[in-house]
């Protein structure tokens, strides 16, 4: 899985090479489907078919919402209808882009864990469920959708990559999408409702009428349009150009400090994408256990998405790693317990998680 083509360019400026795709998470194959059949675990996560992991309401930051109305290719027609779809509905319809309702964000923020993957009526309106689950608007995606997977083949290293990726994007798309209305102005009332005084209570969300029925308040939304209301269409395709020609410098200098600061994290978060290096000393991270056998342990450690069968034996070996020199806990492992455990093994659990290094290796 690789970023889409408007992210990957700037991120492959910054890094000097292009972003490493993601091989764990096969979304036409999803990850967490479960086969039909297969004998599942008692405690393990299985996402619906009918949604995957997009029971999610991406906010499609208005140059993005250009991009797909601008992409008049066959294969993203379906797509495309659907955020034509959307804005003909004009809810959450807005310069800064289509975006969640207050009542959608707090069944989201409120079900999270128990409905994720699982909820037909959080699902995202471009997953395309007769095309096997594709996402309509994957070309374009955003950055959430873009850099969130179940799990990573270089388990918590990449992680803590896609991680510092994610961060960078949201805050950089968010601001372009910010740039783009003012570059576009549409009106000082307008930019009024655009731009309000944070909420006292980060995090407070406020049901307005019609947000559960899906109706549109005519007055609101005019405010918000101002001198565009009646030409959405042209003023998404406009701020798709205006993104369109902005390299990499172009996008930090129009993004601010903050935006300079997760482009500093992110590289150094690649930096550490090189060769697992075994440390001098080891000691057990913490872990779940979602399930035992007599063979195997079921264990999570970074996401509950990614879960691994664990040998009973290498379980129970855990706690030898107590920050003492590895190499001593090896020949100690060896000796009284039998077990071999080579440097690729340990390398192994430390990118899933389960070992650490121990303070001041
Ligand atoms: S990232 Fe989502 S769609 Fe892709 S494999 Fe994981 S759960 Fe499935
Ligand atoms: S935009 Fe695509 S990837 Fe994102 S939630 Fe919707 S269907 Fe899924």
């Amino acid at each position: 899985v690789a970023l889409p083509p408007h992210s990957a360019a700037w991120v492959e400026e910054l890094l000097g090479a292009p972003v490493p795709e993601e091989r764990a998470a096969p979304c036409h194959e999803c990850a967490m489907c479960a086969p039909a059949g297969e004998q599942l675990q008692p405690t393990q996560i299985v996402f619906d078919r009918r949604t995957k992991c997009c029971t999610y309401l991406p906010r499609l930051h208005n140059f993005l919402v250009g991009r797909i109305l601008s992409d008049d290719s066959e294969a993203s027609a379906k797509g495309r209808a659907t955020v034509e779809a959307r804005i003909l509905a004009g809810v959450a319809v807005t310069p800064l882009g289509l975006l969640a309702n207050d009542a959608y964000k707090l069944l989201y923020k409120h079900g999270r864990d128990r409905t994720f993957g699982m909820t037909l009526a959080l699902r995202c309106p471009h997953y395309l469920e007769d095309e096997g689950g594709a996402c309509g608007v994957w070309q374009h995606r955003e950055a959430t959708c873009a850099t969130w997977f179940c799990k990573y083949e270089r388990g918590v290293v990449a992680h803590r990559f896609w991680r510092a990726m994610h961060r960078l994007l949201v805050g950089v798309e968010r601001s372009l999408a910010e740039w783009c209305v003012l570059e576009l102005d549409p009106g000082r009332e307008s930019l009024e409702a655009l731009f309000p005084l944070p909420p006292a209570i980060e995090g407070s969300l406020s049901i307005e009428p019609g947000d559960l029925d899906g109706t549109v308040a005519p007055a609101r939304y005019a405010l918000e349009w101002g001198r565009w209301a009646g030409r959405e269409l042209e003023y998404y395709r406009e701020c798709a150009r205006l993104v369109e020609r902005l390299s990499w410098d172009d996008v930090l200098a129009r993004c601010g400090a903050q935006a300079r600061a997760h482009a500093r994290l992110a590289e150094m978060a690649y930096g550490d994408l090189g060769p697992t290096e075994l440390p001098d000393r080891l000691r057990v991270a913490p872990y779940q256990v979602a399930a035992t056998g007599t063979e195997a342990a079921q264990i999570w450690t970074y996401s509950r998405y990614d879960l691994r069968a664990v040998p009973s034996a290498l379980v129970a070996a855990l706690p030898r790693f107590d920050a003492r020199p590895t190499s001593e806990v090896v020949a100690e492992l060896a000796k009284e317990a039998g077990l071999e455990l080579e440097p690729e093994l340990l390398g192994l659990l430390l990118e899933f998680g389960l070992l650490e290094p121990a303070q001041g290796a």
